[in-house]
Parts: C-alpha cells; sequence; structure tokens
C-alpha cells in the first residue's frame, strides 16, 4: 500500500491531540472518521478543529475554506462502524496500558484485515499493544507533537515485530501531509526525542540539587548562551514537573531532590501556580541575562544529551540526521546535539563524561559505547573529517545541512532550509552560503536566487543561540558571508516571500535585486534588542534607499509591507503571490540570456563606484566599457542587433 491508496483514516480520540491530527490529516486531502467515547468530546474536539482552521484561513494559511476541509470530517462515537472502512487508524487515546489494550483487541476484530493500526502513545511499548492482536507487524508508533497543526515532526516508531511496508506506508503518509517524519527503528523508552531532551531538564536540576548552580543561572546560560528556546527550569513548568518525575519513576533512575521537592509540595509548575518559578505571587519566570554567569557548566547537560544520542546510533536506533531533525523540529532545538557535538569535539565531550563519572560515579555520566568507539578511532568531530558525520573537506562535493541547492541550467537557486526557525541565519547556514557560493562553477553559473524555504520567511533573522560560541573578535566570520553575497561575480536576487527581518534583510540588501510578494514585510528589529544590523545593514540600506528613510528602519525598528518597500526603491517589485515565481523567472531569464562578462563588470563598477568620487567612478565605468568593447559577447551583442536577431552570448 502507499498513501495514493488510503482512502479512509480514522481518529481515536478527540482530545488534544486527536483533533490535532484530524485536522492535519483532512488538511492534506484525506476522508478522516473522528471517534471517541462521547458525543459530547467527539463535538468539542469537532468545534475545536473549526476554529483553527478559521484561524489559519485569517492568516491566510491554507488554499481551501474550512467548510472545505471540515466536509472530510466525519465524527462516530461506534467503534466499529468508526474502523469498519480504515486503511489506517491513528489511535491518540488516554496513555493508559490497559486501554490501549483493550482498544487494540477491538481493532484487531473490526478494522479490516490490511488496515495499519498507528499508535500516537508518548511512552507506552508498540510492541505490548501490538502483542493482543494477531497482526504485529501492521502496527507501528505514530508520535505527534503537540499542537500537531504547528508541530513540523512526527516520530514512525517500529515495534519488535511492525514490517518495513508499515512503517514505511506511515513514513510516506507524513510526508503527505508536508510533516516531517524521522524513524525510530526500535521500540526504546521516549523513543528519540524525549530520550535525548530527557537529561536537558535532568541534569539541571543535579547541578541545582548539588548547589553547583541556581535556576536562574541555568535557564539564562541555555537560552542566551546556548541557544535553546527556554530554559530547562522554564520547560520543567511548562511540561508540568510531575510528568518528568513520574517517567523517571518508572523508568527507575534517581530523581534529583529538587524535582521530587516540588512533586512532595504539589508545585508542579505553571498548572499549580508553582514550580520552580512562583506564578501567583512573583513575577514567574524572571530570568534575563543578567543572571549568565562564567562558572555555569552547560557542557555538563550537553554531553548528557550526546550521550543518549550517541546510544541511539549505537543501539541502531535513528541515525544522527534522524535525531538532529527530530530535536530541531520536536524540541525547537538550534542544531542537533550530533552535528553540536561534532563542533565541540567528542574528545571533549567524552572527558567530560569521563571525569563525572570518576567523580560521582553516578551511572547517568557512563559513556556511551559508540561515543567511546568513536573517539577511539579518531572519529572526534568535524576538525578529524568524521565524527557522528562524515565531513567532505574543503572540496566542492559537500552535502549542505541547511541550504536546499539546486542547479536548473545557468541558474544557482539556494533555498534556505530552516523553516522550523524561519530559516534564521546561523553559523551552519552563513558558512553553506559561502561554501556553494566558493565552489560555484562560473563557467556555466549566470544567476543565484535566494529563498526561503516554508510559508512564513524568506528569513526572520539570525539565531542568536546558532552563534553560541562565537566572540566579538570573530565577527569578521560573520560579516563574511555577505561580503561573499555582494560581491559575487554573477547577479544575485532575493525572492521574498513572508517575513524578511534583520540578518535575513541584509541578506536580501547583499543581493542585487529583489523581489517579494505582497504580504512579506521588512525590518531591522535589532535595535529592540540593543543591537544594531551588523551584516552591512546600516551601510547597504543608506545606500538603496537612502539616509532618511534608512534610519527610519533601523532606528526604530519597525517593519514595512512590500508596497512600501517599492515605494522606497528598497525592492524591485512587490508582486501579488499568485503571479511571485512568473516575475521572478522573467528576471532571471533576462539576467540568463544577457552576457556574462558584461553583467560581471557593470555590477563591479556599479558596486564599487559608490564609494569613490564621482570622478573616479567615471573612470571606472569607462574603462569597464573599454574593456567589454573587446570581448567576443560585445561582438555577438552588435552582430546580432545589426542582424535583427537573439544575441547568444558565450561569455567570453
Ligand atoms: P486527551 O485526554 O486530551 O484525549 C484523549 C481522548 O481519548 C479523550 O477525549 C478520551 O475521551 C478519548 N478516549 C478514551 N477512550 C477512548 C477510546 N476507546 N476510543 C477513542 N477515544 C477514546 O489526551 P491527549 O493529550 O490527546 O493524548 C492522547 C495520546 O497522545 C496519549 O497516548 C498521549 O500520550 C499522546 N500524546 C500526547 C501529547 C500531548 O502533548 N498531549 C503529545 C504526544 C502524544
Amino acid at each position: 500500500m502507499d498513501p495514493d491508496d488510503i482512502d479512509q483514516v480514522t481518529v481515536l480520540g478527540a482530545g488534544s491531540m486527536g483533533h490535532g491530527i484530524t485536522e492535519v490529516v483532512a488538511l492534506g486531502g484525506y476522508d478522516v472518521v473522528m471517534r471517541d467515547i462521547e458525543q459530547e468530546l467527539v463535538d468539542d474536539g469537532y468545534d475545536d478543529i473549526e476554529w483553527s482552521l478559521e484561524k489559519l484561513a485569517e492568516k491566510g494559511r491554507i488554499d481551501e475554506s474550512p467548510e472545505e476541509v471540515l466536509d472530510r470530517i466525519t465524527t462516530a462515537v461506534d467503534l466499529e462502524a468508526a474502523v469498519r472502512d480504515a486503511d489506517l487508524v491513528i489511535e491518540a487515546a488516554p496513555e493508559q496500558m490497559a486501554l490501549k489494550k483493550e482498544i487494540y483487541g477491538d481493532l484487531n476484530d473490526y478494522a479490516p484485515d490490511d488496515a495499519v493500526l498507528a499508535s500516537n502513545t508518548s511512552s507506552l511499548s508498540i510492541t505490548e499493544m501490538a502483542s493482543v492482536t494477531d497482526r504485529p507487524e501492521q502496527v507501528v508508533g505514530m508520535h505527534w507533537f503537540n499542537p500537531p497543526v504547528k508541530m513540523d515532526l512526527v516520530e514512525v516508531i517500529y515495534g519488535e515485530e511492525t514490517s518495513d511496508d508499515t512503517a514505511e506506508l506511515v513514513y510516506e503518509f507524513v510526508e503527505s501531509l508536508e510533516k516531517t517524519p524521522i524513524y525510530v527503528r526500535k521500540d526504546v523508552r521516549g523513543f528519540v526525542v524525549n530520550s535525548v531532551l530527557g537529561p536537558f531538564g535532568e541534569e539541571a536540576a543535579w547541578m541545582v540539587s548539588e548547589g553547583d548552580a541556581e535556576i536562574r543561572e541555568a535557564d539564562a546560560t541555555m537560552v542566551h548562551e546556548r541557544g535553546y528556546p527556554m530554559g530547562p527550569f522554564e520547560l520543567g513548568d511548562m511540561t508540568g514537573i510531575d510528568i518528568g518525575y513520574h517517567v523517571r519513576k518508572e523508568a527507575g533512575v534517581p530523581i534529583p531532590p529538587i524535582m521530587q521537592e516540588k512533586v512532595d509540595a504539589e508545585n508542579l509548575g505553571r498548572k499549580t501556580g508553582k514550580g520552580y518559578y512562583d506564578y501567583e505571587d512573583g513575577d514567574g519566570v524572571d530570568y534575563d541575562p543578567d543572571d549568565l554567569t562564567d562558572e555555569f557548566d552547560w557542557l555538563r547537560i550537553e554531553a548528557r544529551m550526546v550521550n543518549e544520542a550517541a546510544k541511539l546510533v549505537g543501539g541502531d536506533v535513528a541515525t544522527p540526521d534522524a535525531i538532529d531533525t527530530g530535536m530541531r523540529l520536536g524540541a525547537g532545538f538550534p542544531e542537533g546535539p550530533c552535528r553540536r557535538a561534532d563542533k565541540l569535539g567528542l574528545d571533549r565531550i567524552l572527558d567530560k563524561l569521563q571525569t563525572l563519572h570518576e567523580e560521582t560515579a553516578a551511572d547517568r555520566f557512563e559513556p556511551a559505547d559508540y561515543l567511546v568507539e568513536l573517539v577511539n578511532s579518531g572519529h572526534t568531530g568535524e576538525d578529524a573529517g568524521r565524527g557522528f558525520y562524515e565531513y567532505g573537506g574543503t572540496g566542492g562535493e559537500r552535502e549542505y545541512r541547511t541550504l536546499n541547492v539546486l542547479r536548473e541550467d545557468e541558474l544557482l537557486a539556494i533555498e534556505l532550509d530552516r523553516p522550523e526557525r524561519m530559516n534564521a541565519l546561523n553559523e551552519d547556514l552563513m558558512d553553506e552560503i559561502e561554501h556553494v557560493l566558493n565552489n560555484a562553477d562560473l563557467d556555466t553559473v549566470r544567476c543565484v536566487t535566494f529563498e526561503g524555504a516554508g510559508e512564513r520567511a524568506f528569513c526572520a533573522g539570525a539565531d542568536i543561540g546558532g552563534f553560541a560560541d562565537a566572540r566579538p573578535w570573530k565577527r569578521g566570520t560573520i560579516t563574511s558571508m555577505f561580503e561573499t553575497v555582494s560581491e559575487f561575480p554573477r547577479p544575485t536576487i532575493a525572492k521574498i516571500d513572508g517575513y524578511c527581518l534583520g540578518g535575513g534583510h541584509e541578506l536580501a540588501l547583499a543581493c542585487d535585486l529583489r523581489i517579494a510578494t505582497k504580504g512579506s514585510e521588512f525590518g531591522f528589529p535589532e535595535i529592540s534588542l540593543g543591537l544594531l544590523p551588523g551584516g552591512g545593514g546600516t551601510q547597504r540600506a543608506m545606500r538603496i534607499i537612502g539616509e532618511t528613510r534608512a534610519k527610519e528602519l533601523v532606528f526604530r525598528g519597525k517593519r514595512i509591507e512590500a508596497e512600501r518597500a517599492e515605494d522606497w526603491g528598497l525592492i524591485n517589485r512587490a508582486v501579488d503571490p499568485d503571479e511571485f515565481e512568473d516575475v521572478a523567472s522573467e528576471f532571471v531569464d533576462d539576467i540568463v540570456e544577457g552576457p556574462p562578462v558584461g553583467l560581471e563588470i557593470a555590477k563591479k563598477v556599479m558596486n564599487r563606484g559608490q564609494d569613490v568620487s564621482l570622478e573616479a567612478a567615471l573612470t571606472m565605468e569607462s574603462q569597464g566599457f573599454g574593456l567589454l568593447l573587446s570581448t567576443e559577447d560585445a561582438l555577438e551583442g552588435t552582430t546580432a542587433f545589426a542582424e535583427d536577431r537573439e544575441p547568444e552570448f558565450e561569455g567570453k
């Protein structure tokens, strides 16, 4: 079976997850039956879907009307009727094994023989649920993240007997919904994301319990220095301290004293008004950059997460790529732990774990066999050419992690591919852009376009956390990407659809031409962080739109829409979304058909000429003109003109 053969999906449960999953499946074009045990519960879930679809429609995020999507959803209370014609059942009932087993027993009786049965469980064994059916090869885990409409990731988990066909079908089904699946090849506790995330809160809690750190210091460091979207204690309060507590109890691992104290006092986080922070009488989460210190040992936390990742890779549960994708999309990490570890050096991580293991004798620091193996065989990370990943050296061949690079004849199309972070710039992404441009074949590339993946942004700024290791004296490395783009000897076009802010705005300004959809927004929010646009933005904006308007953008930090940006001369065209690709193609076609050397020299003269006296600029221009006169392309251009035909430029 492949996703095209799926005519009907049944979702069991209309609660937080069930209704969200139903909505996404219906948005993906499938007919869905949503079943719960009482009509009132189904109706509540249906109302939630209706509300959410209306929100999506208001924001222009869906192509159909909410009614068209709702037409594909039916509701049910009777289980037998709900699953009778199902090709795929997604179970999102409460997290109790006894209940789940009862449901799987019923499904075995009522669902068609070839139906695939998928569970959204976060922590229970797929193998155990499958064991009550006589088709365990058709039972699989399909772990969504909350809320399904917003979160891109779905873990596809093998039970002991799950067949490849079943897992592949679910994987492709997830892709057909425009979500990102990752394979979890064994039914391990916590699957991938929760396994790696576990030590984030736990190790921080040990550090505070043992007097090695303060709560605010930990949260401030992990957020402001290491780039995580939330601090470990902030996250604990949000998810509920009891949740992590019970997971650890069940796993039989020691509980950090501070976690035990909070649970004993029933201070479980936001939901009870008090947790690590006080939401009732205090200011709630109130750490800030002033809480940063030089002493906080963040490596202790990151080393433990890397160790979990190494256990998963070594145990053939998941690949480094699946783990990194999972942590970025499922937990909002600025970069995956495997990639980050390769940059930090696996020897440094191993050394940290070994030292802590010797000092404390705690099992949790015991290094994973796979990590030890990597280090012993010299695979210590990026500097060594191999760690979790292989690095292709400095040659032209390289696998890009943050970009999609497409060569279409003479066009080099670069897509920034971090949609989960609105394509924000980080060190990897900037490094990869430089690598693509520095290795571009100038004999064949005649034009470069930049655009953003996903539906929301060209690029919404710089990912502060991505520069965790950047220090002011290394700033040169941050700005060099913008210079490489600006100096690239072929015309560059920024295709902007959505937010174009901060570093993303600077990237667009470093391009020669800019085309945007009408809803796109431009701005420099840096000033509100006490910063300024540091990737050439202040200077390029002044040259492009003049001092008055540039200062308005930089000083006020407010956004402007594409139509105003067009009025101001910040962009070349603001166009309706349905004309966007056509207009961009017209620009690209003109450039690709133009004379490469002529364009190169025109670009150079126009870029350089702005910074010298008019006299010197005019001299540059006439030298350029003289140079071009002697080219074959100029001869071809003038001959074609005389012969009244289209010229064919060869770049000579
Ligand atoms: P929930 O309590 O909000 O919803 C569960 C729903 O299932 C309820 O409406 C309940 O009436 C219904 N139900 C009970 N028995 C049923 C049956 N036999 N058939 C159909 N429906 C039945 O719970 P939830 O948060 O949506 O979680 C559901 C599952 O998803 C759990 O396994 C949970 O671990 C998992 N999960 C939850 C989250 C999360 O953040 N909430 C994230 C990922 C996975």
